[in-house]
């Protein structure tokens, strides 16, 4: 009897088909999954623009640990913070995204470090946006025990207050730490006119924070951290 199909050829045959049909109904199921992940998951901080401020830069490397400057945590961090928030569909500012000070943004006649606030100040106030982080490194003198991450805001007005308390107990949440937001009349806080908080990511003069903040890993752990209270400030706004 003549044959068709070889048995050779037709279990290759069979194997190509089955192959495509699996490669077929997985991209089917995937494209299917991730339509209702997309749907399902609430994604607060879509079309909102974030301003990040690294504090310090160029030749201000704020506080300090032996060759450790805050400066370069700052951005560091603030770069991490700033692909996440992208990737959760928002749009970010940034004061800076290299190691520069920005006093020559400012022709105010002012001393340096007033003209580098002023003009971090003016980006805020100038640029349309929802919220303003201002990332920072804390120092304590005689209190090494003092660590964690501490949100700072302006009473000014009721939601820096709200925005406050949603990444301080976020921070918390992902370090470890019990403490409540703080007032501070600071020059940014209180002459930024949008609604923002400066965070201060740990204490360079404690031990622990101090390797802490040296770990990529860490600094993402405290990006996750403020975006989980920005998404919380958005959703119960
Ligand atoms: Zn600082």
């Amino acid at each position: 009897m003549k044959k068709i199909f070889s048995s050779d050829s037709f279990k290759k045959f069979i194997y190509i088909y089955c192959t495509i049909f699996v490669v077929l109904l997985s991209t089917i199921l995937l494209f299917i999954s991730n339509t209702l992940i997309a749907f399902s998951t609430p994604n607060e901080l879509k079309g909102k623009t974030i301003l990040i401020d690294p504090g310090h830069g160029g030749i201000d490397g704020g506080t300090s640990s032996g060759n450790l400057l805050e400066k370069n945590i700052n951005l560091e961090a603030s770069m991490i913070l700033k692909s996440k928030l992208i990737s959760h569909g928002a749009k970010v500012i940034m004061t800076r995204d290299k190691d520069i000070s920005l006093e020559n943004l400012c022709n105010d006649n002012d001393y340096r470090h007033r003209r580098d606030l002023k003009s971090r100040v003016n980006m805020i106030n100038n640029n349309k946006i929802d919220i303003y982080l201002s990332i920072h490194v804390n120092a304590v003198a005689n209190a090494p025990y003092v660590n964690g991450p501490m949100v700072f805001y302006s009473n000014a007005n009721e939601s820096n207050k709200t925005l406050a308390l949603y990444i301080q107990k976020s921070l918390n949440a992902a370090t470890g730490i019990n403490r409540n937001p703080n007032i501070a009349d600071y020059f940014l806080l209180t002459n930024a006119k949008k609604t923002g908080v400066l965070v201060e990511l740990g204490f360079i003069t404690n031990n622990s924070d101090k390797n802490l903040l040296q770990s990529r890993e860490y600094l993402s752990k405290l990006s996750d951290g403020i975006i989980d209270g920005l998404e919380k400030y958005f959703k119960n706004e």
